[in-house]
């Protein structure tokens, strides 16, 4: 379940200025097509028009052949995980963040997404700014533990559709590689969509859509593309 499919997608957020025009591909159940390109090709706003953050002008989006347009915004959220580039936290402890789109998660399944993510250390922490509130239990979290947050709270969600939008840009390579290993183990069998600048990051994807200037220039698996170019 979770086929995704971008049929003929147009989008502007200032109607003067197209952004998409004319996008169309799909994400077939259970695999992993990563979009890749310059910065400002429109990438991240596919991930936000899946998520219907805002609607397609012209053309559709597809969750299984249903428009989203005509899925309600609950059943949405809830077959949608999505890991952003910079993870915004609650002003609660790290345990109610990787709870968070799933409340009725008991203690045990907390824990165990924790594990997964490797910050079971520190989940009855409150992260960062607001220390001085809670003195001893506040933490400052790097850009990498904020990300494992995101990925324990997706382990945890388990839903059938995954986004990484650019989930690992912001980390140095170490974390960067760390953090990759943790998101395959995620995204197995689950149908991701990943927004990425460089195509060395997305080696595993099924296939890669280039987007320049709101159009794909060119698609195909990792080593075909460096072939070409
Ligand atoms: P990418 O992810 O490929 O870097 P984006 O999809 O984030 O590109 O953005 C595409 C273009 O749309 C950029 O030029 C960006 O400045 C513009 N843009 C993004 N978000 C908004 C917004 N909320 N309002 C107006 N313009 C936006
Ligand atoms: P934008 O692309 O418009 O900047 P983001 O992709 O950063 O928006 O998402 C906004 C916030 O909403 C993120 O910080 C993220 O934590 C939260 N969020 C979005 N989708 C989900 C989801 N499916 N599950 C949990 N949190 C989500």
């Amino acid at each position: 379940a979770g086929a995704i499919a971008f049929r003929d997608v147009h989008f502007a957020y200032d109607p003067a200025r197209p952004i998409l025009k004319g996008v169309s591909f799909e994400v077939p159940a259970g695999k992993t097509v990563a979009v890749v390109g310059p910065s400002g090709a429109g990438k991240s706003t596919l991930s936000r028009l899946l998520y219907r953050f805002y609607d397609v002008q012209q053309g559709a989006i597809t969750i299984d052949g249903q428009d989203v347009r005509d899925v309600t915004q609950k059943s949405l959220r809830a077959a949608i995980g999505m890991v952003p580039q910079d993870t915004v936290l609650f002003n609660d402890t790290i345990a109610y963040n990787i709870r968070y789109g799933r409340p009725d998660a008991s203690d045990e399944e907390v824990r165990a997404a924790a594990e997964i993510a490797q910050i079971s250390g520190f989940i009855e922490h409150l992260p960062d700014g607001f220390k001085s509130m809670v003195g001893e239990r506040g933490l400052k979290l790097s850009g990498g533990e904020k990300q494992r947050v995101a990925i324990a709270r997706t382990v945890l969600k388990s839903p059938p559709i995954l986004i990484l939008d650019e989930a690992t840009s912001a980390l140095d390579t170490r974390t960067e590689q760390e953090i990759q290993a943790a998101l395959e183990i995620v995204s197995k069998n689950r149908t991701t969509l990943v927004i990425a600048h460089r195509l060395s990051t997305v080696v595993g994807a099924d296939e890669i859509i280039v987007l320049k200037d709101g159009r794909i220039a060119e698609r195909g698996t990792h080593a075909g593309l460096l072939r070409q170019n």
